[in-house]
């Protein structure tokens, strides 16, 4: 059985019919919708460009039995309560992804997770309406690309001094966009609560609009694991073969927190090829084969007319940056061991030092700090 009917619920279900499963599969789902993609929900479908992003999957072919519209409830031995009724299995993937967090207030706050949610807003996104976006992460940010095209008047509330402060230490060079976009950008400025006519702010100040959107992250949705033998600790905690404590239960997706040989370290990664990828091992797992998940995490964004890439994990170490931010069209940010080993690369507008970054990570090898600060040096010569 798989529990969440996102890209990592389907991507599962492919996995384990390619890993040799014949046994009967049922997908839960609390979506009344077949699975789709994410990422074009704040691109292609706030911009008006596409109106769905079902997931291409052959669901008849991997013989799926969909109880979509149906939310789990519970877990105990073999058994998932859901809303309507109890289902067993013998093996589980736990695929529930993340929900978004809410503020406190009256007024009504849109967010950003569902195809629902993002036709809703689109709706929303008339010339001349007043927009608020709290957090200018990386749903704030594309957020404002789409209002700010359809002709509304976006603000973006940032409780830090930079925009994506909490995913990377170099958000700073993104605050020119906004204003580029013609989006005000009030940083170092916290909401107090969301009213029916926009934001009370921390100092009493007013911010008023039409729409209020709330984009300040999500949380693991595993609340209806609590008190069953998966053990929760930011996400379902699991080995470095997706496995969690409890005996033929596998998590992957938004919502697992797995151990990382690369890194050293546990990691829960929000982004869509985490998603894509998890499951092969997931499946193998739940097989009986010995699959390690090791990724480089990767993720993109596309906002205000560039596109950010990032792949690898910076965490404490030295920044290196190829190319200057303020003058030129593309640039890239390194982060290296200190014996010279890349060990993250963030690009902007630069999808080859991407591509050739990502294979350095992979392979681990030292680099040329001198000629890797060039940005006229392709990275696979560096
Ligand atoms: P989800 O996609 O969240 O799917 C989980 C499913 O489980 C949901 O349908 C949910 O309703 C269901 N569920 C939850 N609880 C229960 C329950 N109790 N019972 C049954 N079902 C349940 N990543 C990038 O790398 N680049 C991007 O540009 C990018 N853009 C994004 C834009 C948006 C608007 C969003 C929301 C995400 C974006 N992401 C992006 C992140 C990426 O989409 C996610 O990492 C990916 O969707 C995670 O997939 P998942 O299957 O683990 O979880």
């Amino acid at each position: 059985m798989v529990v969440g009917a996102g890209l990592a619920g389907i991507r599962s279900i492919e996995a384990l019919r390619a890993h040799g499963f014949a046994g009967r599969i049922t997908l839960v789902g609390e979506e009344a919708h077949r699975p789709y993609d994410r990422p074009p929900l704040s691109k292609a479908v706030l911009l008006g460009a596409a109106d769905s992003s079902v997931v291409d999957s052959d669901l008849d072919a991997l013989d799926v039995t969909l109880r979509l519209g149906t939310a789990a409830k519970g877990l105990r031995d073999g058994v998932v309560e859901t809303t309507d009724g109890e289902l067993q299995f013998d093996g589980l993937v736990v695929a529930t992804g993340a929900a978004p967090i809410l503020l406190r207030g009256e007024g009504h706050q849109h967010v950003l997770r569902t195809i629902d949610d993002a036709l809703a807003l689109r709706a929303k996104l008339l010339p001349e309406t007043r927009v608020a976006i709290i957090g200018a992460g990386w749903i704030g940010a594309e957020v404002a690309t789409a209002a700010a095209r359809a002709g509304c008047q976006v603000t973006v509330v940032e409780a830090d001094d930079a925009p994506l402060a909490g995913a990377l230490p170099v958000g700073a060079y993104t605050i020119p966009w906004y204003a580029e976009a013609g989006v005000e950008l009030l940083l170092g400025t916290k909401v107090g609560t969301v009213d029916p006519d926009g934001l009370t702010l921390l100092t009493g100040d007013r911010i008023e609009a039409d729409v209020v959107v709330t984009g300040v992250g999500v949380r693991p949705a595993v609340a209806w694991l609590e008190g069953s033998d998966v053990e929760l600790d930011n996400g379902v905690l699991v080995d470095e073969h997706l496995r969690t404590f409890a005996p033929n239960v596998v998590a992957v997706g938004d919502c697992a927190n797995w151990w990382s040989r690369r890194f050293g370290r546990r990691m829960r990664i929000e982004h869509w090829d985490n998603a894509l990828n998890g499951p092969d091992v997931a499946a193998a797992t739940l097989m009986g084969e010995s699959a390690v998940f090791d990724p480089v995490p990767y993720f993109w964004s596309e906002q205000f007319n560039h596109m950010v890439q990032y792949a690898g994990h910076h965490a404490g170490a030295r920044m290196i940056l190829r190319g200057d931010p303020e003058r030129d069209a593309g640039w890239s940010v390194c982060w290296l061991t200190d014996d010279h080993r890349l060990t993250a690369i963030l690009t902007v507008d630069r999808p080859r030092d991407l591509l050739q970054g990502r294979r350095l990570v992979e392979s681990r090898q030292r680099v040329d700090v001198v000629r890797l600060a060039d940005p006229g040096v392709t990275l696979r010569d560096c």
